[in-house]
């Protein structure tokens, strides 16, 4: 018999290996093995077994790891799927599947923590004669039964010693047995009961739920079964889009949804972006299933864990122990089995796109997976992202809305301050506008406490020269320096370069020293609050606040128990916070992300308003939101002043429509980086002819169209459009190809590096990255050029 291996090197290939006759029968696809490799011996995941091999004079297999294969053959497809999206190597995508803590342990070490238990033996015979202090130690062991060393040496305050004198009389015996890391172990966490639901969150569920069944019995082999061959299944509308705005309701319908799949013996995975993942978050999953004697039902999956934890939690699940896993982005990958149910809670949250190869999208692997397993996916979100939206309306999603909070209260009064008045007749722009400066007086007399946002850290955004108008920049990278007042630093927010503030202009024919600082970061809003609000209680939530793991417990707890009156901050503050006592929201800037360089700015801006309106009258008081703007008429203002994300939708869609921009398209982007610009451009440049040449001989629309389970399918329309594509038009063409650049990217120089991009835009983007690939591989770059390819980019920067 014979392996293929993919190896843990990035080859882009795959290699074929013996089974020796010592490993037969043991080894299945999915396992981890390590092979001979030219002279060293690497790791790799076995993909395939086969009988013969086209190649002459295969080394053996040396080893098999663990005695379970770490990724299963539907993890394994879902790695392969990725490497072909997302246009990369199939070793990347495999190693992204397996969490570091689980793919790094040996052989030799299990990964599990092994800890010395003691348990009394039955006593034959006469018992022996024991000192005083033995006799202590021996009470506590016969009433435990079975103690772990380090708490008998604890509880009795003896030595491992006197322990090991019991074992030679033959009263006990000390066992080395796995000990699990459990990271809530500490937290005590009452069960809650399902909640009576209200109508709508009731019909909601019922579709969840009948969706659920239908999976159950075989949904989509069966139906595809009927329809035709199974090699162009329809896609059966087994993803919802829970569109709710919040407290409206969502977390309780999802947590029946998962009690229904558990009930029908099936697991579920649920995501949550990084900074939601909040010890509140996680308390109301293990609330609901992991108390009692179903402790393990939960496993929790993210960031904050150490590698033995993570370790631990991730074979619960591929044991089959844990049913739930809640987490981060990765958390997709998990190895429940069955699945029934993948909950994406924040759908429209960028953190879900991971920012280095394998580039996916976890919503879209989400969807991906849901469909080659069967199970219903549940996207949530009050500010749904146009692209699930979209697949709404078109039909490929199923829409289910929320429009109300569960307890009736009403949405925050949203107000829009015009700052170009309030700029008039002062000198200079206002931090705060009267309006804004009169409700937060108010609400300090009242007792109440506000949330007031601005989406930039540090102190000013740039250091400059009114003589001659020299800007502070970063050496490294393409943009100005940000002043840091606690450390008196200029400092980068890219590369996080710093250096000295000068005492005056550095320019040498200038030397100005009444420099000055522009711009506004939350440490001058914080300082200026102190001025104007001396007796209040300010705290500031920020990247540079937040430094340790327990800063950001500490600082929400402390506003929570009303410790705090204001609480200043960047997004950090916008997301799933809920307090009762808020009644005052400041949004001090609003245009800020409008001036994005990216098509998504005003859909960035939209969802950003909105989620931070959403902290304001939680309670019982209505709350007031003030939205601070030098563009308030914007759409993406005016239609998030009115809580109305469908006006929003509809407009937006139409200039997207228009530039052919996601959702109507897919855009691929390709970036080159070096630190010789020109080389840089150069290359591009290069790289756009081959993309022309090669796409141009690709194959017709018909052959696109036609292809199957093609991401047209599921995503997106499947039906060919003629475009009117403000770049290149479609040449002799690769169906409705639109090619931009290519460019400077919108941040030039980053970390030393000088980056172009070329855009691509299509919808058939399963076709278009498979040539991509091709084209890819066939290319030939100076050594210090590299390109990165980033499929569906939310980062356009
Ligand atoms: P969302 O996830 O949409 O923000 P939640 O599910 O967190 O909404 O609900 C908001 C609050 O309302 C929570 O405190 C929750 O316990 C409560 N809640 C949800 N559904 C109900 C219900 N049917 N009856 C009573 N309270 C509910
Ligand atoms: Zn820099």
């Amino acid at each position: 018999m014979i392996v293929r291996v993919s190896l843990e090197i990035a080859l882009r290939k795959e290699f074929d290996y013996l089974i020796p006759a010592g490993l037969a029968g043991q080894i299945e696809v999915g396992n981890r093995v390590q092979v001979p490799f030219r002279s060293r011996k690497i790791y790799g995941t076995v993909t395939a077994l086969a009988e013969e091999s086209a190649h002459p004079g295969l080394k053996p297999v040396l080893k098999v790891i663990g005695a379970q294969t770490l990724v299963t053959p539907k993890v394994l497809k879902l790695a392969r799927w990725i490497a072909e999206y997302y246009c990369c190597a199939p070793e990347i995508a495999l190693k992204s599947v397996l969490p570091e803590a689980v793919r790094k342990k040996k052989e030799t070490e299990e990964g599990w923590k092994k800890q010395l238990y003691i348990r009394a033996l039955p006593v034959t015979g006469e018992f022996p004669k024991l000192s005083k202090r033995q006799q202590e130690v021996w009470n506590i062991i016969e009433e435990r039964r079975e103690i772990l060393l380090t708490e008998l040496v604890e509880l009795a305050e003896t030595t491992a010693a006197t322990v090991r004198r019991l074992e030679d009389l033959g009263l006990v015996e000390i066992t080395s047995q796995i000990s699990e890391r459990d990271p809530y172990a500490r937290e005590h966490i009452l069960p809650t009961q399902p909640l009576p639901l209200n109508p709508t969150q009731a019909a909601a569920l019922e579709k969840i739920k009948v969706a659920m069944k239908r999976s159950e019995d075989g949904g989509l082999k069966m139906e595809a079964g009927k329809r035709g061959p199974a090699s162009s299944p329809q896609p059966p509308s087994s993803t919802f889009l829970l569109h709710g705005v919040t407290g409206s309701g969502k977390t309780e319908i999802y947590l029946q949804a998962l009690a229904h799949a558990l009930e029908q013996g099936q697991g579920a995975i649920v995501l949550v972006p990084e900074i939601s993942l909040t010890p509140q978050t996680v308390e109301r999953f293990k609330a609901r299933f992991s108390s009692g004697k179903l402790q393990t039902l939960v496993a929790v999956l993210h960031s904050h864990l150490s590698a033995g934890e993570r370790h631990d939690e991730w074979h619960k699940i591929r044991q089959g122990r844990a049913r739930i896993v809640i987490g981060a982005r990765s958390a997709i990958f998990a190895p429940v089995e069955p699945l029934g149910l993948i909950v994406v809670d924040e759908e429209h949250e960028h953190t879900y796109k991971q920012e280095e190869a394998p580039r996916y999208h976890a919503r879209d692997v989400a969807i991906m997976r849901g469909q080659m397993e069967n199970a219903v996916v549940v996207l949530g979100s009050a500010t749904p992202s146009l692209e699930s939206y979209y697949n709404c309306k078109k039909g490929k999603y199923t829409l289910l809305e929320l429009p109300e909070r569960v307890d009736n209260q009403k949405m925050p009064h949203v107000r829009v301050v015009d700052m170009r008045q309030a700029a008039r007749g002062e000198k200079g722009v206002p931090i705060f506008s009267p309006q804004l400066k009169e409700a937060i007086t108010q609400r300090l007399e009242r007792g109440e406490q506000t949330i007031l946002f601005l989406n930039r850290r540090g102190y000013s955004t740039a250091l400059q020269c009114p003589k001659c108008g020299y800007v502070a920049q970063c050496p490294n990278c393409s943009l100005a320096l940000t002043y840091h007042r606690p450390e008196q630093k200029l400092r980068c927010h890219i590369c996080g370069f710093m250096d000295a503030v000068p005492a005056a202009c550095p320019n040498v024919k200038c030397k100005n020293p009444a420099i000055r600082y522009a711009g506004l970061g939350t440490q001058k809003v914080e300082e200026t609050l102190a001025k104007l609000f001396p007796n209040a209680r300010v705290r500031r939530m920020d990247a540079d606040t937040m430094k340790r793991k327990d800063d950001y417990r500490k600082t929400l707890g402390d506003f929570r128990v009303g410790k705090t009156d204001i609480l200043v901050g960047t997004q950090m503050i916008a997301k799933g916070l809920h307090f009762p006592n808020v009644t005052l929201v400041g949004i001090i800037y609003a245009d800020l992300a409008l001036h994005q360089p990216d098509f998504r700015a005003g859909e960035r801006t939209f969802q950003l308003l909105t989620q931070v309106a959403g902290r304001a009258g939680r309670g019982d008081v209505e709350g007031e939101v003030f939205v601070q703007a030098f563009t308030p008429f914007h759409p993406a203002i005016q239609y998030a002043r009115r809580h109305d994300f469908t006006g929003f939708y509809e407009q937006e869609i139409e200039f997207r429509e228009q530039l052919k921009y996601p959702p109507v398209s897919r855009v691929a982007l390709l970036t080159l980086r070096g630190r010789n610009e020109d080389k840089v451009k150069f290359s591009a440049e290069h790289l756009k002819r081959e993309l022309e040449k090669n796409l141009g001989t690709a194959p017709a629309s018909g052959a696109v169209v036609s292809a199957p389970a093609d991401d047209t399918e599921l995503f997106g329309e499947g039906a060919k459009q003629d475009t009117r594509g403000a770049c290149a038009p479609p040449k002799k063409s690769f169906y409705d190809l639109i090619i931009c650049g290519p460019a400077p990217a919108p941040l030039l120089r980053a970390e030393t590096f000088y980056r172009y991009q070329i855009m691509l835009r299509t919808r058939a983007m399963s076709k278009l990255s498979q040539t991509l690939a091709k084209i890819i591989e066939t290319l030939s770059l100076p050594e210090d050029v590299t390109l990165s390819v980033d499929i569906d980019p939310v980062n356009l920067g």
